[in-house]
């Protein structure tokens, strides 16, 4: 096509304004060309006016993309006829000449001849009025832009055009959404939304009903033929719609294939939730697909949550104590608390379980004040029964420390049973989001706490904590230990780290030990505590006792 020169556009933005600021054209398919346009305007171009639009700078550059795909559908649906008699989609297009991005509608008409075939396209371009953009800006701010039952019926109706093939439901948000309104701002988050609503349009073709479902969850339906087309597709949208005014954000999908047609869309719709809620946090993967386990591992977790208020106030949580040991002197030097839960009907439940569930709702903090409580209470009583304490540390989970005053709390608890705060040891995991953090183990050590870092070596930024973080104690992480003791290369490694820390100044103790051969070799280099099921599983405080007195006496 020929050059797109100032003029033509001028041109093209006159007519707008001329014809209240809307453009018809007529696009005769036999000729290839626009026969009339309001103005000579295209013949000047003398081609595709959407090639036109497309080169001329006048769409908003965002918009390309999608705008590349709905001309592609338009023309193929010129060519192969399609059913419908239109296509319409929305825009960001240049309107004035001072060359503004406004919202507008592009309208395909379609005109047959007696055989049904598609001769002509008269196609219009306009700006939304006040209303419209009103009406639309209400649509995509607050509410989902088409009614769901409408949606539903559109994917029923898909599904029954397509019997013989697979079907795909595909579920995407934006990952924390709620940051791109707080570092870009709320309207660039609207902006955003409205975007890949837009694009959406564009990209999805009449068998593949999309929809809005809430503020930043978008579903799209379709029907696909293999594996690699599909994966294709999620691919496509991705980075068609990533990246969006060089914004960072990541897009989630979880997909389920709708394997028994006798289910209601809905469930189907819900498969895909749950798929896409599976990923939360999951730094490496961002395609998820449904499959049957996750059902499982959903009602597990509902179980959970509707059992664990009543449990706290039955009292089915209880302190376990695993007790720590010095290598050389086979004295028990401390303890860990650690939650149990004694189900009524399911027997005991592994924190593995529960934890990360109340980590996710907050309950963990409910459960870790019982847990804080009950150290405390057990120091008392050794006290009191004339018993030499020793240190027990209790879990601090990383969900509250910046939001609750984990301090004033534990200080109460101290005073209200009035033992000294050198037998209340503090475990916090190294983390990912060590920022917050380092404060927060900087007020607990001026406190009077001693602070030990839990599970080193399992995580990411070990050694940034190690430097800016003050805690006293390292605590090397179960996996760690086993898997560095396999190799000689390893075991340099954790030797080295234990020398390491011990050269800034911190104390070292072993989690997970599990053989003789494990203790021998921190021995040996110079780690003397360790804490394991070789020396003692986690055990009922009365266990504790009966081991802490036939071992320190
Ligand atoms: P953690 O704080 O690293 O606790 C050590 C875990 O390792 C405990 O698992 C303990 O039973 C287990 N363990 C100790 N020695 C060995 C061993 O030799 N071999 C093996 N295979 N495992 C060993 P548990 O009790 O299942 O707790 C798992 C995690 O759940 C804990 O890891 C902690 O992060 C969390 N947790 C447990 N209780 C609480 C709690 O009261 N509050 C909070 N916030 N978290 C808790
Ligand atoms: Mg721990
Ligand atoms: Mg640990």
């Amino acid at each position: 096509m020929s050059e797109i020169t100032e003029k033509d556009k001028e041109l093209f933005v006159k007519i707008l304004d001329r014809d209240k600021r809307t453009l018809h054209f007529l696009w005769d398919c036999a000729e290839g060309r626009v026969v009339t346009a309001g103005s000579s305007l295209f013949e000047n171009v003398k081609g595709d006016p959407l090639d036109f639009l497309r080169d001329s700078g006048l769409i908003d550059e965002q918009y390309l993309p999608a705008f590349s795909v709905f001309t592609a559908r338009l023309e193929e649906g010129i060519l192969s006829g399609i059913d419908r008699n239109s296509l319409s989609v929305e825009l960001k297009i240049k309107f004035t000449p001072d060359g503004d991005f406004a919202m507008g509608g592009f309208y395909a008409h379609f005109l047959r001849d007696e055989n049904n075939r598609i001769t002509a396209v008269h196609g219009t371009i306009r700006p939304y009025s006040q209303k419209e953009m009103f009406d639309r800006n209400i649509l995509t701010t607050f509410s989902s832009d088409k009614d769901p039952q409408i949606f539903g019926k559109e994917v029923g109706d898909m599904m029954a055009r397509h019997p013989d093939d697979e079907i795909a439901f595909i579920q995407f948000d934006i990952e924390r959404f709620k940051m791109i309104n707080e570092n870009y701002g709320v309207e660039a988050g609207d902006e955003l939304l409205a975007f890949i609503n837009d694009s959406l349009s564009m990209i999805c073709n009449e068998d593949q009903p999309f929809c809005r479902l809430t503020a930043d969850v978008f579903m799209m339906v379709t029907a696909y033929s293999s594996d690699e087309e599909l994966l294709d597709l999620i691919h496509r949208l991705e980075s068609m719609l990533t990246g969006f005014k060089g914004m960072e954000y990541r897009l989630i999908f979880g997909v389920a294939i709708a394997e028994d047609r006798t289910l209601h869309t809905r469930r189907h719709g819900d498969n895909a939730t749950i798929a896409r809620q599976s990923i939360k946090g999951n730094a490496l993967n961002n395609i998820s697909f449904f499959n049957g386990r996750m059902r499982t591992e959903l009602k597990k977790k509902q179980t959970i949550e509707d059992d664990m208020k009543s449990a706290l106030l039955g009292n089915q949580f209880v302190m376990f104590l695993q007790p720590k040991f010095s290598i050389s002197t086979g004295r028990i030097i401390g303890a860990e608390a650690l939650a149990r839960w004694i189900h009524p009907e399911k027997g005991m439940i592994s924190p593995a379980e529960f934890v990360p569930v109340f980590e996710q709702n907050g309950f963990i903090l409910k459960l870790d004040q019982f847990i804080w409580e009950s150290a405390c209470k057990k120091i008392r009583d050794w006290i009191d029964r004339g018993i030499q304490p020793v240190p027990i540390s209790v879990n601090i989970s990383r969900e509250y420390v910046r939001t609750f005053d984990v301090v004033g709390w534990l200080t109460k608890l101290i005073q209200k049973y009035d033992i000294p705060i050198k037998y209340l040891e503090l475990e916090i995991t190294e983390s990912v989001d060590a920022e917050g953090v380092v404060d927060v183990v900087k007020n607990m050590k001026s406190a009077g706490f001693t602070m030990l870092m839990d599970d080193f070596g399992s995580g990411y930024s070990s050694l940034n904590m190690l430097k800016t973080t003050q805690f006293d104690v390292l605590k090397i992480d179960r996996a760690f230990l086993s898997e560095f003791m396999e190799s000689s290369r390893g075991r340099k490694i954790i030797s080295h780290t234990i020398s390491m820390s011990q050269d800034i100044g911190l104390d070292i103790i072993a989690e997970g030990v599990e053989t003789q051969e494990q203790a021998q070799f921190l021995s040996h280099c110079g780690c003397d505590a360790a804490q394991g099921f070789y020396y003692s599983k986690p055990v009922t405080q009365e266990e504790f006792d009966r081991k802490l007195l036939a071992v320190n006496t």
